[in-house]
C-alpha cells in the first residue's frame, strides 16, 4: 500500500522535506504539499531586494514545478488540522494522510503594537519592495531600525539590514545628513550565538556610528516616535521594525502548541506529541541547553537540516525499517555588511553547555558564499 505524506507549507522546510523524501521513496509514497501561495520566495535575498541588488523575479519560483519531481502541489489555505482524525481541511477541500509534516512557519501579529502600520520591514516580499522604494526616496533624516518582539526569523536579518542601509547611504553621500538608531528587546546582537559574536556585531555598529539601544520593548508607534516600555522614545523619519511573530492560527487551534506559542517537538526526531505528526522549521519550539536564549532561533538553515532528518526517518518508516537518525542542531548563517562583504557564523547551536560556533570576520569570500548559497538553493529545488 502507498503511504500518503501530507506536507503543510511550501517554504524552505516544506520544499527541502518533500524533495528529499521524493528522492528517497521513489514512488513508494504519495507526497502532497499545500501552500496558500503559488510562488516560493527566497527570504535570505530580501535584504538585497531592499537595496535594489535583486529584482523580485530573480528570487521567486513557481511551486507548481514540484510536479516534475512527482510531488503534488495544492495552492490552498489550511484552515483546520485534525490529528485525531488524520485529516486536514483547507478552504476548498479536505485531505487525509498517513504522516503529516507541519511546516507552516510563522505569521505576523502587527495588531499587538498600536501604530505598527507606520513601520516598514523586509519580512515578506511586498514589504521589502515598499521599503526599497522608500529608501530610494530618502534624502536625509532619522532612520530607526529595530525588533518588536522575540523570537523572530533570522536573528541576523535586522542587523544585516542596518549595515546595508548604512552602506547605501554612504554610497549616495547622504550618510552625514542622516542618523541610524537600532533598538531591540535583546540584550545583545545575535544572543543565540553568545557574547563574543554579539560583541563583533556591536563593533561593526560602533565603527559606522549606528546608535545601539538594547533591552527596549516597543509599546507603540505614534507621532513619528517609537515609545518603549522603559519610557524611552526614539524619533524617526523612516522606521524599519521586525513585526511580532506567532504560530499560524490553524496550528494553535489544533492544540499543537504549548505555552511558548509554538509546537514542542522531540529535538532529535521532530515528532510532536501527536503520533505521525511531525513539525519542523519556524513553527517549532526547540529548547536550547545553554540558556543564551530559551528557544533555538528561527532560521531556514535549521528548517532545512530538520527536513533532511525527517525525510530520512519517514522513508525508513515507509520502508518498514527501524533505524532512525537524530537532527544535530548544526547550522550556519551569513551576515551581509555592505562593501561586497559578509561575515559567517557556523557550528552547533544546540551544543551543551554553550554553542560551539566559529565566526569568520567580514570578507568578500563570505559575500560570494551567500551569492552561491542563493544560486544553489534556487537551482536545486526548481
Ligand atoms: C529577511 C529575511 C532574511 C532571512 N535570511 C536567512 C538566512 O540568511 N539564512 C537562514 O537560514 N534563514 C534566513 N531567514 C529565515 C528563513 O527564511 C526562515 O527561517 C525559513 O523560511 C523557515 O522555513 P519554514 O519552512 O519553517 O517556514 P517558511 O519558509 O516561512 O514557510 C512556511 C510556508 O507556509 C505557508 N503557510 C502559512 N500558513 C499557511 C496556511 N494557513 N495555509 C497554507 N499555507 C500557509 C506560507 O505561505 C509559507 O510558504 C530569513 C528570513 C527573512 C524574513
Amino acid at each position: 500500500m502507498t503511504s500518503h505524506v501530507l506536507v503543510l507549507g511550501g517554504g524552505v522546510g516544506g520544499l527541502a522535506l518533500s524533495n528529499a523524501l521524493a528522492r528517497k521513496v521513489k514512488g513508494q509514497a504519495k507526497i502532497t504539499v499545500i501552500d496558500r501561495k503559488s510562488k516560493f520566495e527566497f527570504a535570505p535575498s530580501f535584504p538585497w531586494l531592499m537595496i535594489g541588488a535583486r529584482k523580485t523575479e530573480q528570487i521567486q519560483r513557481d511551486l507548481n514545478s514540484l510536479s516534475r519531481r512527482g510531488i503534488e502541489f495544492v495552492q490552498d489555505e489550511v484552515t483546520q488540522i485534525l490529528p485525531k482524525d488524520h485529516l486536514v481541511k483547507t478552504k476548498a477541500n479536505s485531505f487525509g494522510y498517513d504522516y503529516l509534516v507541519v511546516v507552516l512557519g510563522a505569521v505576523y501579529d502587527h495588531q499587538t503594537i498600536p501604530g505598527f502600520e507606520k513601520a516598514h520591514h523586509i519580512y515578506d516580499l511586498e514589504s521589502a519592495v515598499r521599503l526599497r522604494d522608500e529608501l530610494q526616496k530618502f534624502r536625509s533624516g532619522r532612520i530607526a531600525i529595530g525588533v518588536a518582539r522575540t523570537p523572530f526569523k533570522c536573528p541576523a536579518a535586522p542587523y544585516e539590514a542596518a549595515l546595508l542601509i548604512d552602506h547605501q547611504l554612504r554610497k549616495r553621500s547622504i550618510r552625514d545628513d542622516s542618523s541610524i538608531s537600532f533598538f531591540t528587546p535583546e540584550p545583545q546582537p545575535l544572543p543565540a550565538a553568545g557574547p563574543e559574536i554579539g560583541g563583533s556585531v556591536l563593533q561593526l555598529f560602533r565603527d559606522r556610528g549606528i546608535e545601539w539601544n538594547a533591552k527596549e520593548k516597543l509599546l507603540k508607534v505614534e507621532d513619528g516616535k517609537c515609545a518603549f516600555e522603559s519610557g524611552k522614545t526614539i524619533e524617526f523619519d523612516l522606521l524599519f521594525c521586525v513585526p511580532p511573530h506567532k504560530a499560524p492560527p490553524a496550528v494553535v487551534a489544533a492544540e499543537l502548541t504549548d505555552q511558548t506559542g509554538w509546537i514542542p517537538v522531540n529535538p532529535g526526531t521532530l515528532e510532536t506529541k501527536q503520533g505521525d505528526v511531525y513539525a519542523i522549521g519556524d513553527v517549532t519550539a526547540l529548547p536550547t541547553p545553554h540558556g543564551y536564549v530559551p528557544l533555538l532561533p528561527k532560521a531556514g538553515v535549521f528548517a532545512h537540516g530538520q527536513a533532511e532528518t525527517v525525510a530520512r526517518n519517514l522513508s525508513m518508516k515507509i520502508e518498514g525499517k527501524e533505524t532512525f537518525e537524530k537532527w544535530n542542531g548544526k547550522g550556519a548563517c551569513f551576515l551581509e555588511i555592505g562593501y561586497g562583504k559578509a561575515a559567517y557564523v557556523s557550528g552547533n547551536f544546540l551544543a551543551d553547555p554553550k554553542p560551539e560556533l566559529n565566526f569568520k570576520t567580514p570578507s568578500s569570500i563570505w559575500h560570494l558564499g551567500k551569492v552561491l548559497f542563493e544560486k544553489r538553493w534556487l537551482w536545486k529545488y526548481f
